[in-house]
């Protein structure tokens, strides 16, 4: 049996039909049903070893989890509902010694089921190749938008206020790696608030902050006195010397929400602070395009877009 159809076989004892879709894993071609008003929202994300992770050194489940986990990342910054998942793998010819190609994938499958099954989401396709390369993963997620329409990066107005979700800096310590998309929350505050823009952190929060207001043709002091710190950004400053508020804005992989939302509605969500994690006031978007950081009434300084830039962009 050739590598893919002893995948399939394996794939197919631990998916059964799916009743979501109109045809599943094993044609030429998925279906998936009408959507029944809501639009559709199509978005994909690479990772290679030696680039996004080090195979040599992390689980293949773990590789798996995050793969999935990035691309629900960004469903979750346009705000929609993730309905299927198709998975394309470039597999290295001699495995991941002592693991044989199949075994190597399906570690990597190990590591995305369970994550599909919590947001139920169908694989619903998917490639599988190998070659005398390293290990590579092309991850493509469809979701729904809902009632609250889809959240683009392009809607920030100026007078906006500038929220962030859970805490960020020093990922690289291990949320890098378990990855936990904010789905529900970025459902949750859509349907309920009136957002102007979104964009989730996977660069760093000051290059991704400038994405957003570039996209928005507007700018935003952003007050660092303000950005809630994950206690990884501390242990990793008292590492290297860099203060944790430079970890947090420019390490990145915190897949954290970034959003803009008009003044009335942010006081209402700090108030009303819907979400498991915490919801923070970070700043303010101005007419002026850039991006600048404001301290304890200091007067702004430009804020360099710093974050991890791939060598060719992604979304
Ligand atoms: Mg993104």
């Amino acid at each position: 049996m050739s590598l893919e159809s002893e995948l399939f076989a394996w794939l197919h004892d631990r998916l059964p039909p799916d009743p979501k879709l109109t045809v599943g894993l094993g044609d030429d071609g998925a279906v998936l049903p009408r959507s029944h008003g809501a639009d559709t929202v199509i978005t994909t994300d690479m990772l290679n070893d030696g680039v996004d992770f080090l195979l040599a050194e992390v689980e293949p489940q773990v590789v798996g989890h995050k793969a999935l986990a990035v691309n629900l990342s960004d469903l979750a910054a346009m705000a929609a509902r993730p309905v299927s998942a198709f998975v394309s793998l470039v597999l290295p010819r001699g495995g991941s010694p002592p693991q044989s190609p199949l075994e190597l994938a399906i570690g990597l499958y190990t590591g995305m089921l369970p994550l599909a099954a919590r947001f139920n989401i169908s694989i619903a396709g998917g490639d599988t190749n190998s070659w005398d390369g390293p290990l590579a993963l092309s991850l493509t997620a469809v979701g729904h938008t809902t009632e609250g329409g889809p959240l683009t990066r392009c809607g920030a107005q100026a007078g906006d206020q500038l929220l962030v979700t859970g805490r960020l800096g020093g990922s690289i310590l291990g949320r890098h790696l378990q990855v936990e998309p904010r789905i529900e929350e970025a459902l949750l505050l859509n349907e309920r608030y009136s957002l102007h823009a979104g964009i989730d952190i996977s660069d760093g929060l000051a290059l991704d902050a400038s994405r957003l207001v570039q996209a928005s043709g507007v700018g935003a002091f952003i007050d660092t006195s303000q950005v809630p710190l994950a206690p990884a950004a501390e242990q990793l400053s008292q590492r290297d010397g860099r203060s944790a508020v430079e970890h947090a804005l420019s390490d990145g992989e915190d897949f954290e929400l970034l959003l803009a939302v008009p003044a009335r509605v942010a006081e209402q969500i700090l108030a009303d602070q819907p979400l498991q994690v915490p919801v923070t006031r970070i700043g303010e978007i101005v007419a002026d395009p850039g991006l600048w950081q404001v301290g304890s009434g200091a007067v702004p300084i430009p804020l360099e877009p710093c974050g991890y830039e791939h060598q060719g962009d992604k979304s």
